[in-house]
């Protein structure tokens, strides 16, 4: 893929490292590729960051036709840059958009421009330990059109955002409610695709959590409301009778890349990993029994999200005393270790931008 590089003239000033937050600073590029029906993707290029232009009939403003990918750039102690398996992503975000009947993107494409991308602004990584560069490739329908069917053309996009240590002071245990009202996916819908639609969705449970006093929800399946799906935009894992028992990829969860990350390094740990069906019911009991030792969530922003509160139908269960365990704590140090490469990859996970 040939990538045409227009710099920016004006660069902005570099925020305040200290003081990133989440999704607040944006870089002085980012990275396009058009695509037409019956030609195909093309015109790979990397301009200056600002406003997109976009007819007022375009397909993704109306329809929702988009899908979207999250990952970061770590930076190392000895002044490299680092992704974080790629073409995982790259891989979602085809199977995403094959739900919504977006053309595929060639992998190698996907890779090509988050690298590429990252390298020009490789002074905006952050550089303290648990800072990073989010990176957010997305695609959208832009053909003008009302009718309701596929768009004829598309765009691939990459921004950037420098972000803070999303733990500045150790992990904190999220309290977790458990929502039986409002659900987030079912089985033959969206829920394993990241499409922006499924979060519009999801944002008032959200506010319904917090106002009850919790940090976020924790999604059932959308049939029954029985079984445990995932708990806000994260996957979600259990450690119960020294098993780590986490939903299996059933067509309603999304695919993270932190749980596969999370199953291969327990397995090597020789810790019992079961991807199945979990019910309320077995948590409620576990909870109540002592059985349930450790719950976290698992996804890019945080890594590991440990749970010490889980509100199930009324009753709060503390769990792990409300404290990080043990193994939570283990696998966040093991992957964040790989990540920012203070431990050795011996998974080959990592790929340095260069
Ligand atoms: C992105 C996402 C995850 C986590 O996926 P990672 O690849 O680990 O970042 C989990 N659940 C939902 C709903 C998500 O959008």
């Amino acid at each position: 893929m040939q990538i045409t590089i227009q710099k920016s003239t004006n660069p902005k000033a570099k925020p305040d490292w200290n003081n990133l937050g989440f999704g607040v600073y944006y870089t002085d590029h980012m990275f396009i590729l058009d695509y037409t029906e019956g030609i195909g993707w093309h015109d790979a290029r990397i301009v200056p960051y600002g406003d997109l232009s976009i007819d007022p009939a375009a397909m993704v403003l109306h329809y929702a036709i988009e899908v979207f990918e999250g990952m970061k750039a770590y930076y190392t102690e000895d002044g490299r840059v680092l992704l974080f398996r790629p073409e995982k992503n790259a891989k979602r975000i085809n199977s995403s958009g094959s739900r919504l009947c977006m053309p595929e993107l060639p992998e190698e494409y996907f890779v090509e421009a988050v690298k590429a991308l990252v390298n020009v602004e490789r002074d905006w990584v952050p550089k303290q330990y648990g800072t990073s560069l989010y990176i957010r490739p997305f695609m959208i329908g832009t053909e003008p059109h009302l009718g309701v069917r596929k768009s004829k053309t598309y765009q691939f996009i990459v921004i950037l955002s420098p972000v803070g240590a999303y733990y500045p002071e150790g992990l904190d245990p999220v309290k977790i409610y458990v929502e039986d009202e409002y659900v987030r996916a079912v089985k033959g819908g969206t829920g394993f695709t990241k499409c922006g639609g499924n979060y519009a969705a999801s944002i008032i449970a959200q506010y319904k959590a917090k106002e009850l006093g919790y940090t976020q929800v924790l999604w059932l399946d959308g049939v029954e409301h029985k079984y445990v799906d995932e708990v806000g935009t994260m996957n979600v894992m259990f450690k119960i009778n020294d098993k780590v028992v986490t939903p299996e990829l059933s067509g309603s969860i999304l695919p993270g890349v932190t749980r596969d990350t999370c199953i291969q390094i327990l397995k090597s740990w020789d810790v019992p990993v079961e991807e199945r069906k979990i019910s309320v019911e077995e948590l409620l009991e576990a909870g109540r029994n002592g059985s349930l030792e450790e719950a976290f969530g698992t996804g890019t922003a945080a890594v590991i999200s440990p749970i010490g509160h889980l509100n199930i139908y009324g009753e709060d269960l503390t769990i792990g005393g409300g404290k990080i365990g043990e193994l939570s704590q283990k696998l966040y140090d093991t992957i964040t270790g790989i990540q920012w490469g203070k431990l050795k990859d011996n998974f080959g996970w990592t790929i340095e931008v260069k």
